[in-house]
């Protein structure tokens, strides 16, 4: 009895364990893995561009400053997030996918050497398992960040993208990297993740044309981002990331924003 009570009062007390969560916290790295939302925010070439419009902006009658301003979006541009309904009925919509699937450990695979030679690349479950091979099976509830190093290219949309034409004609003219088929389909298989994120404009590589490696994972429940950015400031493991979006109740996807935190 005396021995439980003593193991209980360890639990409780942080003192011989280290500091506590909100000190760990504070003292943490934040990083940011958002990029800024406004008019030259990249969005799919059939969508319209991301809008920020004044409501009010000075001073008033009053005497006072006030600034108000109203936007509208697409789902699906920017930093932002997709729900498993995006490519499959029946799965979570935004305000039902559970607030312990937004966050998780990071895992950091780096391809982007890969990427920098070949516009359409696209990584291979070998690529997941030489990170395995280095820091260990990926662990459940980890956000595996894929790291194209096409964040670089951000403000040059025609690198980033391949084309700087809008509508259809646009859209087949998209190259970028993005995740393989073989490999989704091992990861859905053989690991319990939370989500998957990448520095590109879609999971699904940008010659895809139907979108296979979003069916894979929205059909197993993962959640994806896209459009991330600072993944270059990432250790390949040993990151936190906490990733938000918008609860837009039935949405398939919203701006997302999305921080990692390291120890100090
Ligand atoms: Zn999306």
């Amino acid at each position: 009895m005396k021995k439980a009570i003593i193991a209980l009062f360890c639990m409780l007390c942080f003192a011989c364990s280290g500091p506590d969560l909100t000190s760990q916290l504070q003292e943490a790295r934040w990083i940011d893995l958002t990029h800024d939302f406004d008019s030259t925010t990249v969005y799919w070439p059939t969508d319209v561009n991301f809008r920020h419009d004044t409501v009010f902006c000075g001073l008033t009658d009053k005497g006072y400053y006030y600034s108000s301003f109203k936007y509208a979006a697409e789902e699906h541009g920017g930093t932002h997030f997709d729900a498993p309904i995006h490519f499959h009925q029946g799965g979570n919509s935004i305000e039902k996918v559970p607030v312990t699937q937004l966050h998780g450990p990071a895992v950091v695979i780096d391809i982007s050497e890969k990427c920098s030679t070949n516009r359409d690349y696209l990584i291979t479950a070998d690529d997941v398992n030489n990170w395995e091979h280095q820091h260990g099976s990926i662990p459940q509830g980890a956000i595996i960040l894929l790291y194209t190093g096409y964040e670089k290219y951000w403000n040059d949309h025609l690198r980033y993208t391949g084309t700087l034409k809008k509508g259809p004609e646009g859209v087949a003219e998209l190259h970028f990297p993005g995740l393989s088929t073989e490999a989704s389909t091992w990861i859905t298989t053989n690991r319990k993740v939370n989500a998957i994120g990448l520095d590109t404009p879609s999971i699904d590589f940008g010659q895809s044309k139907d979108f296979q490696t979003h069916r894979i994972l929205t059909a197993a429940g993962l959640t994806m981002y896209e459009n991330l950015c600072n993944l270059s400031q990432l250790p390949a493991a040993g990151a936190y990331i906490v990733a938000l979006p918008m609860k837009i109740k039935g949405g398939s996807g919203s701006p997302l924003r999305i921080v990692a935190i390291l120890a100090p």
